[in-house]
């Protein structure tokens, strides 16, 4: 069973500047994308940016990426057995 992650929208705002979690995570499970499909990159909006787990499979679930934001946005969750 995979790890869960989740990111809170309202707390975590402006990921394109912050980065912190994406930069923690020792096996580059998380990724940047965008609500709003692909466009050219200046005409997305900073707030249109969302960090989310796009690689779920690599997750030790060691939770830096919890430890290092600075909002508390960012949440890993795994009920899928011992070990983790
Ligand atoms: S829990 Fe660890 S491995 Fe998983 S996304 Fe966060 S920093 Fe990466
Ligand atoms: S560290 Fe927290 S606030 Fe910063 S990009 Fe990651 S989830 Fe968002």
């Amino acid at each position: 069973m995979l790890p869960k992650i989740t990111v809170d929208d309202n707390k975590c705002n402006d990921p394109l500047s912050c980065r912190k979690c994406l930069l923690a995570c020792p096996m580059h499970a998380l990724g940047l994308g965008t609500k709003v499909g692909p466009k050219k990159f200046q005409e997305i909006p900073p707030e249109q940016f969302r960090v989310a787990g796009v690689r779920l499979e690599r997750c030790t679930v060691c939770r830096d990426c919890v430890r290092v934001c600075p909002s508390g946005a960012i949440q890993v969750v795994y009920d899928g057995g011992a070990g983790k």
